[in-house]
């Protein structure tokens, strides 16, 4: 269905000769695949709720396992450093938004300078009250190690370059929420009943 979409919304564009420069999307293998065979002229932006969403899923199910639960606190300024990254990072080169992202976990064991050549220090000022009094991890413990390996993951590798800098489709979500509220997805309509909804 969204492929389906997609190429709709765009054959619209192209019949009232709209050029598309930049396009936002969530991450969806076939979506991503179809934009890099078909539009070759358009930068493919990724949303960063959607991938933060998959990295909370991840951090949330590493708090529950057995001595990780000091990962907890962190996971919001995870995303807010995801958030941080992305919108701080228009035309940059995508070795510098990696070190970017990748220089959090040295900030999670309170080492904020030497993290990259690329990235060298934290660009926070000194940190006070609750960011201040929040837990380290431990260099070394499990909880540390499994996070790393989120934050350098393949996955992340790919994603993270692409993120949207400035657009994203929360107002797009926003808009289908309403019209779901009229027109349910869990009830068939015939095409009028959806078309008057
Ligand atoms: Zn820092």
């Amino acid at each position: 269905m969204e492929k389906e979409g997609l190429q709709r919304s765009v054959e619209f564009f192209k019949h009232h000769n709209i050029n598309i420069k930049t396009l936002v999307t969530d991450r969806h293998v076939q979506i991503k695949k179809w934009v890099r065979e078909n539009m070759e002229d358009t930068t493919h932006a990724f949303d960063v709720w959607h991938v933060a969403k998959g990295m909370k899923k991840k951090l949330f199910a590493l708090s529950k396992e057995k001595d990780c639960s000091d990962v907890s606190p962190w996971i919001k300024s995870m995303v807010n450093h995801m958030y941080w990254t992305a919108a701080s990072s228009a035309n940059l080169n995508e070795d510098l938004i990696l070190a970017k992202w990748q220089s959090i976990s040295n900030h999670i064991i309170n080492i904020h300078d030497g993290h990259s050549t690329l990235f060298p220090s934290c660009q926070h000022d000194d940190l006070e009250g609750r960011e201040r009094h929040k837990k380290w991890l431990k260099p070394g413990s499990k909880v540390y190690e499994k996070l790393q390996d989120i934050v350098n993951s393949r996955q992340m590798k790919k994603d993270i370059p692409m993120l949207s800098s400035g657009q994203q489709t929360s107002e797009l979500e926003g808009f289908h929420s309403v019209v779901n509220h009229f027109a349910p997805k869990m009830i068939g309509f015939s095409f009028h009943g959806m078309l008057s909804r």
